[in-house]
């Protein structure tokens, strides 16, 4: 579990203060996708719940076993799946369980993962759940980013904020969980995510994704280098193809926050050096918009033809 999280040390500590008695009562777990925020949310979860006096979670107490089997009666799972698919009535059913007492122990866990999920009228229920907390409940939420979520909510919990981990831990990492793939392999698909474990390991156990990534190396490569026929090259390859399409542009987006946040990974670094903080932030704006466009039935090839004028405008 450890080499899971390696260089997380902050959010390591924030979980072992929690677990001594310093427990804040909704922690956001946040950081992009592919980091472990689900289960460092469940580690989270467990080692309030276990019953060891020390080194929580123990990972053998019936506790520990129950909410590794997921079947533990003071902790609550929901998760939101797609946007808008945390509805206003799960939060209510949240809030009337909320003031009903533990089963086991002294405390009751509610694990939302990805908030940004929940509709506007969910966020406003969940906001007043925040503001009265009851002494027995504590929530563990995640979600990619901050600024997805209303500015109410995040100043009510505290966050903890997820980091991929050095590029050479992922690499071994990953040769345990693929014990087939030559450690240079493995650094590789590490380095090529950026000690993102999550995105490694989808490299490696899916081949399309390569292919994707060749096409993705050449977008960034564009966007860095400012060449528009490559950029428009590399918007056309998955103009007939919107699945790939949205993942392509799901990958860039990830780049570009990368970027943005100063991250490290290669291809972060190199749009980093060549744009300004405010054409980042429009790059990012824009994909978000092409990706929420070809979701609903918009035609792709006008769609990446919009997306390279526009792109073009903004890296000029
Ligand atoms: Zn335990």
């Amino acid at each position: 579990m450890s080499s899971l999280f390696a260089g997380n040390e902050s959010a390591m500590t924030v979980l072992k203060h929690a677990v001594k008695g310093a427990n804040h009562h909704a922690y956001l777990i946040y950081g992009e996708e592919g980091l472990g925020k689900r289960t460092f949310a469940m580690l989270f979860a467990k080692a309030f719940l276990c019953t060891a006096r020390s080194g929580r979670p123990c990972g053998v107490c019936r506790s520990c076993k129950k909410v590794e089997n997921q079947v533990h009666p003071d902790l609550k799972i929901l998760i939101g799946e797609k946007r808008g698919s945390i509805h206003v009535e799960s939060i209510r059913e949240i809030r009337k369980d909320c003031v009903v007492k533990p089963n086991d122990g002294e405390l009751k866990i509610y694990l939302i993962a990805n908030i940004q999920h929940m509709t506007e009228e969910a966020f406003n229920a969940f906001l007043k759940t925040l503001e009265e907390p009851s002494l027995h409940t504590i929530f563990i939420l995640t979600a990619e980013h901050l600024d997805q979520l209303p500015e109410t909510v995040v100043s009510r919990v505290s966050p903890v904020e997820l980091y991929p981990v050095p590029e050479e831990s992922a690499a071994l990492w990953l040769r345990k969980r693929f014990p087939e793939t030559p450690l240079e392999e493995c650094l590789r698909a590490a380095q090529a995510s950026g000690g993102n474990l999550g995105k490694a390991e989808k490299r490696l156990s899916l081949p399309e994704l390569s292919e994707i990534s060749g096409t993705l190396e050449l977008l960034c490569s564009a966007v860095s280098a400012k060449r528009e026929y490559d950029l428009l090259k590399a918007l056309a390859v998955y103009e007939k193809d919107k699945a790939k399409q949205v993942q392509l542009l799901g990958e860039f987006l990830q780049v570009l926050r990368q970027a943005l946040l100063g991250r490290s990974g290669k291809q972060a670094r190199a749009i980093q050096a060549c744009l300004q903080k405010r054409q980042l932030i429009a790059l990012i704006g824009l994909t978000e918009e092409i990706r929420e466009k070809l979701s609903t039935n918009a035609n792709g090839s006008l769609v990446s033809a919009y997306c390279c004028s526009e792109m073009r405008k903004i890296i000029a």
